[in-house]
């Protein structure tokens, strides 16, 4: 008889382990034909689960998505909640400035969104919400009424719990407290993720919401740091290339610190960069292939910036900072 290593052939526990962890870490898969001499057996580990909840279609690309691909290629699932359609987001690779294009923004953007949560090996959610655009001007003009960061912050905080229950993520992914980027959406998406994940295990929060869950972690995902621009400005400079982060780095305002003082992990996923840099090329409108996003060799980029960087919020396991892996103190919970 012929088990195979199928992973879909594998039941969860119906008592639903820790914090519903699908307790198949005893199971065993045996490969090859029962009997046999060189009978494999290995012990699986659970699936886990990480939800990032993002402002806009290619957030999810450009911020943790070769973490995200990392924890889906190790077998667990990943979920990406994007909170608005990013209908005001204008086209930003000259290929792409097509009239049929503009005319279709919002469905274009769908597929693009789709296509790179295909890459990623991600499921993906609609939060629902209008894009608030990024108000410019002197004074700042108001943002479209009943968009994103102008509903009230129950009704989207709702809409959250309801995805949180459903999918029972033991790990949070969003932004902190100044969006990563000041943009109004990206400043609500950090306000809904941290009412969301208090909610979601209260019994009398939005009751009407799902089942309560309580997710585990909580972290913010941080961008670009100064020390990785050095980094990456360094590799250039000795590799002969042209460095785009000069100008960025001369700017910098000495006082004002790096990101990377505030970070409590660092995730090993270059071999996953190739896979961010596909899914972010799917956002084709948003995207333009000849951009600085795409300015550091991938290899250059293992060697000086193997990583990506979270900061710890939020914690009910125990793990010892710095870490390495964002269900650190989860693992051992359910005894892998
Ligand atoms: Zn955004």
């Amino acid at each position: 008889m012929y088990f195979g290593a199928d992973f879909s052939s594998i039941r969860a526990d119906a008592s639903g382990g820790v914090n519903g962890v699908r307790n198949i870490e005893r199971e065993r898969v045996v490969s090859g034909m029962v009997g046999s001499d060189d009978l494999v057996e290995c012990d699986l580990k659970p699936r886990l689960r990480l939800m990032a909840v993002h402002a806009h279609p290619d957030d999810e690309s450009s911020k943790g998505a070769a973490t995200m691909a990392k924890y889906v290629a190790e077998g667990h699932e990943v979920m990406v909640v994007t909170c608005t359609g990013g209908e005001a987001g204008s086209v930003l690779n000259p290929a792409m400035d097509k009239p049929e294009v503009l005319a279709n923004m919002s469905e274009v953007r769908r597929e693009e969104m789709a296509r790179a949560a295909k890459i990623l090996g991600v499921s993906h959610r609609w939060l629902g919400f209008i894009d608030s655009g990024l108000p410019e001007g002197e004074p700042l003009p108001p943002v479209p009424e009943g968009s994103f960061s102008v509903v009230p912050l129950e009704e989207s905080t709702e809409a959250l719990v309801r995805v949180i229950r459903e999918f029972r993520p033991h790990v949070v992914l969003t932004y902190d407290e100044n969006g990563g980027y000041p943009h109004p959406d990206h400043i609500r998406t950090h306000e809904v993720s941290m009412a969301a994940f208090d909610a979601a295990p209260e019994p009398d929060q939005f009751p009407e919401a799902g089942e309560p869950w309580q997710p585990l972690k909580l972290y913010y995902i941080h961008g670009f740091s100064r020390a990785r621009m050095l980094a990456f400005d360094d590799i250039l400079t000795k590799a002969g290339l042209e460095s785009p982060y000069k100008e960025w780095l001369d700017k910098w305002d000495p006082d004002k610190g790096d990101v990377m003082d505030r970070v409590t992990t660092r995730v090993e996923c270059s071999d996953y960069f190739e896979a961010r840099d596909e899914a972010l090329k799917a956002h084709a409108t948003q995207i333009d292939p000849d951009s600085r996003w795409f300015a550091v060799p991938r290899d250059l980029q293992r060697q000086a910036w193997p990583t990506e960087e979270y900061e710890l919020v939020r914690s009910l396991v125990d793990s010892t900072l710095p870490e390495d892996d964002l269900f650190a103190g989860i693992r051992e919970k359910v005894g892998t």
